[in-house]
């Protein structure tokens, strides 16, 4: 298996990223849908676009996609309610989620996530302007028809979203990573979610406003984690989602 990571940018901005797990025989089409999305983005063209192709050195583990459910939501004011309900059951702090909710509603964007103290709303990541980019991430060979099935039921089988999914779903799997707030920075898709392994993936529409720049992830860490190990598995360590048959 090999590791497929695209970023572009202009100047110091991130204009957008990409990250996938591919066989050998995929690499070049998988290269080439990455470098096309890097040139149509709509936040412009880039001045510099990075594709990396890395063979893995230890082989993936497997887990289970988070279970999808979207919920009714009418406004952004409505959104923000849902989404302190939904943190304050999985015990994150009043302050933690203020933290959150300012990241992730900043115009100012990053390329990953930032990691919130559960407890203390500290932000962890060593740099603040960039955060953490969750990589090595895909979906298992056998389980694309699966997914794509399911999300296909609910009328929700885009490539953003499994994506997205995937990505949660690894995430929601990190020890001492308790939950994730996110909101897309792209102005035209306007559905955010709230995941975690108790709450599965939780979408909102009308997260933002529609036109809206900001956007962000948050991955809220237990107190007391070991950051750096946190890092290291949601940077290096290969995992792909499974879906059993
Ligand atoms: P997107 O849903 O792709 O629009 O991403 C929304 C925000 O999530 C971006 O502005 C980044 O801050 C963050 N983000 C996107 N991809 C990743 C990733 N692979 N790891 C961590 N954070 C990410």
């Amino acid at each position: 298996m090999w590791s497929i990571r695209m970023r572009a940018s202009s100047g110091r901005t991130h204009v957008s990223g990409a990250e996938t797990l591919s066989r050998q025989e995929d690499i070049i089409t998988v290269a080439s849908s990455f470098l096309l999305r890097a040139l149509c983005h709509k936040k412009g063209m880039p001045s510099e676009i990075v594709i990396t192709v890395e063979k893995l050195k230890e082989s993936p583990s497997s887990v289970a996609p988070l279970p999808v459910k979207t919920l009714d939501c009418p406004s952004p004011e409505q959104a923000k309610i849902i989404i302190k309900q939904l943190l304050k059951k999985e015990g994150v702090s009043e302050i933690s989620i203020k933290k959150a909710l300012s990241i992730v509603y900043s115009s100012t964007t990053m390329r990953g996530a930032s990691l919130i103290d559960i407890k203390t709303g500290r932000r962890l990541e060593p740099d603040k302007s960039r955060g953490v980019r969750v990589s090595r991430l895909g979906l298992e060979e056998a389980s694309e028809e699966r997914l794509s099935g399911i999300l296909e039921k609910l009328g929700i089988n885009t490539t953003r979203v499994k994506e997205a999914l995937i990505l949660a779903s690894k995430v929601a799997s990190c020890p001492g990573i308790v939950a994730e707030l996110c909101i897309s920075d792209d102005p035209d898709y306007t559905t955010g979610y709230v995941a975690s392994k108790g709450l599965g993936y939780q979408r909102i529409p009308n997260i933002k406003e529609k036109g809206s720049l900001s956007g962000g992830r948050v991955f809220f860490v237990k107190s007391g984690s070991n950051i750096n190990r946190i890092i290291r598995y949601l940077e290096k360590r290969p995992v792909v989602v499974s879906v059993e048959k």
